[in-house]
């Protein structure tokens, strides 16, 4: 790619953690980098600072009306305190609607027409969920660019969004860090070429709690990563190690790798995003200090490497850098991953959609932290299996998935 090409950018979930790295990322590129589009489902003031900095030519409002702070949610992003009133909403509403800097449109909808709009050459796909699939789906039909975040769309549909991404010439480059850095790492061999790639996983805030403490772990306590700030649903997925299992499915798409050839090993200091061993015995790191705008400056950029803000090594230092194995008996979410990596059609989908509805029964405090995974296994031991599922059969099964949990409130 002509590195001073134009580059419209639409960043879908602008304003979760992902989308205002991505954010400070344009930022700091500046031209050819320029974001076209912002959405956000109903964080009306970050969407409205956000649009002031960036002066995007549009934005879309994907949800209803703008977000209570949900008081006996400790994950709740802290940004909005007290202070900010009934009033304050308006009037970012107000700034929003009221500018003729750019165009503004609502619903589900415009975010597949943002997403797919001509204008448009890369779309950062960071809503959180599977609700970040149709508008994902969207942009690799249309052959954009595609810096995945959205794990989730991938999990649920990655045999889809493949067979799109060969059609329409898309390229799906990857957000997570850990893909990113296997990415990164296959830039010295073929796929044919690798004996196993390692994802790393952190541990998340549990790793060493005696197992017998687990049942009884708060919302709050299950909030706090001990290496990155995320969007709570993440953060609860890294507690429970139900993020590396959706990995080790979104791995198993995006690089077309199967699954035995799937490693996890904890790393703690998460300075080793993951690492690929090729067939000679050469295993490939990629390293830096935890900070997701290095990978999404990448998927930008690629495959050149700019400058970028991100924190550096200190290499004075002594620097600790521990792996070990992971604790099935503690992290049964992560048994999963492999299960449904190994299994393929619907079975994506299912496990997705009943641990975003276990996680949101879980920050209700309706159930307890090691049900989770629990409720995941029991609904997806009891779904009619398909193979070669379409599209709207997934979608279904995801609402199916989530009424059976609902079951267990
Ligand atoms: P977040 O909760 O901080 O932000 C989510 C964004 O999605 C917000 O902009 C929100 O407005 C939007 N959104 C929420 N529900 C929506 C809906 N129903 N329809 C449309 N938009 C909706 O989440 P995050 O931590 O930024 O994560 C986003 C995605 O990136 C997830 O898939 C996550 O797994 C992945 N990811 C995140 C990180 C991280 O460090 N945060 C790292 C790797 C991958
Ligand atoms: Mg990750």
């Amino acid at each position: 790619m002509d590195a001073t090409a134009r580059q419209n950018i639409a960043v879908l979930g602008a304003t979760g953690s992902i989308g205002r790295a991505t954010c400070e990322v344009l930022r700091h590129l500046g031209s050819p980098y320029r974001a076209w589009g912002l959405t956000a489902h109903r964080d009306l003031d970050s969407l409205s600072q956000l649009a002031d900095l960036l002066s995007p030519a549009e934005i879309v409002i994907s949800g209803g009306c703008p977000e209570q702070t949900p008081s006996a949610n400790p994950c709740a992003p802290s940004k909005k305190g007290p202070e900010h009133t009934q009033n304050q909403r308006s009037i970012s509403k107000h700034t929003l609607m009221g500018s003729d800097r750019w165009r503004v449109r609502k619903g589900t909808e415009a975010l597949v027409a943002l997403a797919s709009a001509p204008e448009v050459d890369t779309v950062v796909a960071a809503i959180v969920g599977s609700a970040g699939m149709a508008s994902t789906l969207a942009a690799v039909e249309h052959g954009k660019r595609v810096a995945l975040a959205n794990k989730e769309s991938m999990v649920v549909a990655g045999p889809i969004m493949l067979q799109a991404a060969a059609k329409s010439g898309a390229q799906i480059l990857p957000v997570d860090s850990e893909h990113s850095a296997i990415f990164q790492a296959m830039q010295a061999g073929g796929v044919d070429e690798v004996e196993r790639i390692i994802l790393t996983a952190s541990g998340g805030p549990f790793l060493r709690k005696p197992l017998n403490e687990l049942a009884e772990v708060s919302v709050e306590e299950a909030c706090r990563h001990p290496t990155w700030q995320m969007g709570r649903k993440i953060t609860i997925d890294s507690a429970t190690m139900m993020n590396k299992a959706l990995e080790v499915i979104e791995a198993r798409w995006l690089f077309q790798i199967p699954a035995e050839k799937i490693h996890v090993m904890v790393h703690p200091q998460s300075i080793i995003h993951s690492m690929v061993e090729f067939k000679d015995g050469s295993v490939l790191a990629q390293m830096s200090p935890p900070d997701m705008k290095l990978p999404i400056q990448y998927a930008l950029t690629f495959p050149k490497r700019l400058q970028s803000p991100t924190l550096r090594m200190d290499w004075s230092k002594r620097t600790e850098l521990d792996l070990e194995p992971v604790d099935f008996e503690r992290f049964p979410a992560l048994q999963l991953g492999f299960e449904v990596a190994k299994m393929g059609g619907t079975a994506g989908a299912v496990l997705n959609a009943a641990n975003e509805a276990a996680i949101e029964l879980f920050l209700l405090e309706k159930i307890r932290f090691i049900d989770i995974a629990k409720i995941c296994k029991d609904v997806l031991n009891h779904h009619h299996y398909e193979t070669t599922p379409t599209i709207e059969r997934l979608c279904e099964l995801d609402r199916w998935a989530r009424q059976e949990v609902m079951k267990w409130n």
